[in-house]
């Protein structure tokens, strides 16, 4: 038994969108769904392992971004039960806020990018608080809240490490671990204390959606910590000067494809890492932070 990783190819891109499977003897436990717009590839990937989309029963969500969960209502269609955090639920119940503040930052391409978002059924919806347990086919995965980089976040702790969703950043093979700041939830303060539950937990393996598995987890953690002390020193700064995130985007990802370079080499990582992470939306959430935080 295990937890295995399937790789969505979001766009067309290798090692960007990640979800992951833990096999049972019972049955497969599938954590995330991914974009709807990634689905055959979902499922090509549950085929590898010998499963049909309607054998999945059960779908644990970090956080409810479409690139996380936006299949999961297609899953809830085939008659798996969905696991989430209170305030992540009724969005999944009724997506028309989700729908409306992705499309903010998405505008016309948000068919392309996410394909078709539906609402769920509250009856088929479960949700977890901190700390709380379930145990499907004999294995207990326990939820850990973790707001910063969402106000609904839940990383989940299984018996072979913590499905990370956001909070642990992301992390491209051979890069450091950064953090995604699309609006409208970051928060460094709380991202940073639910690093410190991470911490607590003292997992050996991280499950990362952006993306792969990683057994240097303490590390990671503390890593990302530091990190964003780094990105809320300089942003800070920015935001400072003038409060207009619009006014602020180049100065921002300038800084940030040096901040990259300094801690990776390879060119076609540093350019992972624009893509998981694209400047232009992180600093439109980091200032959304700022201004509310007053
Ligand atoms: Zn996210």
């Amino acid at each position: 038994m295990s937890i295995k990783l399937i790789d969505l190819h979001f766009m067309g891109r290798a090692e960007s969108v990640a979800v992951f499977i833990m096999e049972t003897p019972e049955g497969p436990i599938l954590f995330e769904t991914g974009p709807h717009s990634c689905l055959p590839k979902l499922e090509e990937g549950l085929a590898n392992l010998g499963y049909r989309a309607s054998d999945i029963k059960h779908v644990f969500l970090t956080h409810i971004h479409l690139d996380h969960a936006g299949a999961a209502w297609y899953f809830a269609e085939q008659g798996a039960t969905i696991y989430v955090h209170a305030k992540g639920e009724k969005h999944l119940v009724d997506p028309s806020k989700l729908i409306h503040s992705a499309t903010k930052i998405y505008g016309g391409q948000m068919d392309l990018l996410w394909g078709q978002i539906k609402p769920i059924p509250a009856s088929q919806l479960v949700i977890a608080d901190h700390q709380e347990s379930f145990t499907i086919y004999g294995q207990t995965i326990r939820a850990l809240f973790s707001p910063g980089h969402a106000v609904h976040h839940i990383a989940w702790h299984t018996p072979y490490g913590v499905v990370c969703g956001d909070v642990a950043g992301i992390r491209m093979k051979g890069g450091p671990a950064f953090p995604p700041c699309p609006p409208p939830d970051i928060n460094f303060e709380h991202w940073r204390e639910s690093l410190d539950i991470l911490i607590a937990e003292s997992p050996e393996v991280l499950y990362i959606s952006h993306f792969g598995i990683f057994d240097d987890a303490i590390k990671h953690l503390k890593d990302l910590k530091s990190e964003i002390d780094v990105w809320e020193e300089f942003t800070y700064g920015l935001f400072q000067q003038n409060s207009d995130p619009t006014k602020s985007v180049f100065a921002f990802g300038d800084w940030l494809e040096k901040r990259v370079s300094q801690l990776v080499t390879s060119e076609e990582v540093i350019e992972k890492y624009s893509v998981a992470n694209p400047p232009w939306i992180s600093i439109l959430g980091i200032f959304r932070y700022y201004a509310k935080r007053g």
